[in-house]
């Protein structure tokens, strides 16, 4: 493989620390580091920036920019601050970005690296529930492209890679999270912390909570429907709680094939870095002997209204699923912060979609982030009645 310069947004997450160990596997000598990011852990970000030997550092919180420099001293590493030092170090030229900040505010550092027609690793799928046909667009008319992160997608991917077949029905898996069979009543009471305890993948704190309300089902239902030539009603969910089968496709001859392997993202990540090859990865091999079995279940829609949330704004189509995917932000910052309970996070979101009815059709970024401004200024006045 040619050497390549790459960037990692996101590196001290849970996607960007498995970035850093899958370029470790395939050799750090093998890449040139352009921009690693991070937030709040300082520490992790620097010993990021040090190890990969990165040209730049950038925090997203101004107000940590002398905790990162001290950090990077005599390293000869750039240090910077800022959402829009985040949005310059993505326009430093790349040929392969792994974007995995978390939230909407990956968009604008992940839209950077497209305009300069690089490869996209995508796990921050919030990019394309927010801003897909722009996305899109510029993918297009930049020669960029995306590969993608999330195990489902990537699954996908890895399969319509080998067939030209129209396909006639995607189904995405999903683990069914921890509350996979709590009541109404023991859901209303759930906490942060028991949200958070997934029951198969090691995951960012957001991200978890949002499998135990499958509200990350719902923007992976989204992002499938950018990805992949489906319309919404092609696009199928599926509790598979092993999380062994990480999606599936069928097609009109009957057909269905399917993506397996162990719960580990460095799988993905691997795919979307060595692609179009396939590297030697240090993970766990599937032994059949020991699974048993793989167990599914139609998902229920009346305890994780989320999956019904995502169909209509699916079939709304234009700046519809932007408002979700804000309005559900702001939701799940009032979970977390125990201003609202569980299952309060899908009122909130569809009362949002409903109080902004009428919604437009995104032609540019602007409209995407005004959008996104004004579902979280809905949002944020829904929550304070609460
Ligand atoms: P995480 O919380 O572990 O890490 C998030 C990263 O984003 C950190 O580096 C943090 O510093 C950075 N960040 C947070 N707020 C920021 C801001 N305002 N500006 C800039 N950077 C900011 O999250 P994660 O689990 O690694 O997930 C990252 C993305 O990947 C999410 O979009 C998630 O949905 C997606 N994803 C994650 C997994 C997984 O296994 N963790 C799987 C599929 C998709
Ligand atoms: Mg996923």
């Amino acid at each position: 493989m040619e050497r390549r310069r790459i960037s990692i947004f996101g590196v001290t997450g849970s996607i960007g620390a498995n970035t850093v160990d899958v370029v470790k596997t395939m050799g750090i000598e093998n890449f040139d580091t352009v921009a690693v990011t991070g937030n709040a852990n300082i520490a992790g970000l620097a010993e990021a920036a040090r190890l990969l030997g990165a040209e730049i550092a950038v925090t997203a919180d101004p107000s940590r920019l002398d905790a990162l420099r001290d950090a990077l001293a005599g390293t000869g590493i750039e240090a910077a601050a800022g959402a829009e030092a985040v949005v310059e170090a993505a326009s430093r030229p790349i040929d392969w970005m792994m974007s995995a900040i978390v939230g909407a505010a990956g968009l604008r550092p992940t839209m950077a690296a497209i305009e300069q027609g690089a490869t996209i690793g995508l796990a921050n799928k919030e990019t394309l529930v927010a801003a897909g046909s722009v996305v899109l667009a510029a993918i297009e008319r930049h020669n960029a492209r995306l590969l993608p992160v999330d195990s489902e997608h990537n699954a996908i991917f890895q399969i319509v890679s080998h067939e030209t077949t129209p396909i006639e029905r995607l189904l995405l898996t999903a683990s069914g999270g921890p509350f996979r069979t709590w009541s109404m009543e023991q859901m209303a009471a759930a906490s942060p912390q028991q949200a958070v305890a997934h029951p198969n993948w090691s995951m960012g704190a957001r991200i978890s909570i949002d499998s135990a309300s499958m509200f990350n089902k719902a923007l992976e239902m989204i992002e499938a429907g950018c990805l992949f030539d489906v319309t919404p009603d092609q696009v199928e969910v599926i509790v598979h709680p092993q999380s062994i089968i990480h999606s599936m496709i069928g097609y009109g001859d009957g057909s269905i094939l399917a993506h397996l392997g162990p719960s580990d993202m460095r799988v993905a990540i691997g795919y979307a870095l060595a692609w179009p090859e396939r590297p030697e990865l240090p993970v766990d091999r599937l032994d059949f002997g020991k699974l048993a079995k793989l167990d599914f279940e139609p998902p229920d829609d009346k305890r994780f209204p989320a999956l019904r949330l995502a169909r209509e704004v699916m079939s709304q189509g234009g700046l519809a699923p932007c408002i979700l995917n804000a309005a559900h932000e702001i939701a799940l910052d009032g979970f977390i912060a125990g201003q609202i309970g569980f299952l309060d996070m899908a009122g909130l979101v569809e009362d949002t979609i409903s109080s902004l009815g009428g919604i437009g059709v995104a032609v540019s970024l602007d409209d995407v982030l005004a959008a996104d401004a004004e579902g979280r200024r809905v949002a944020r006045s829904l929550l304070e009645r609460i």
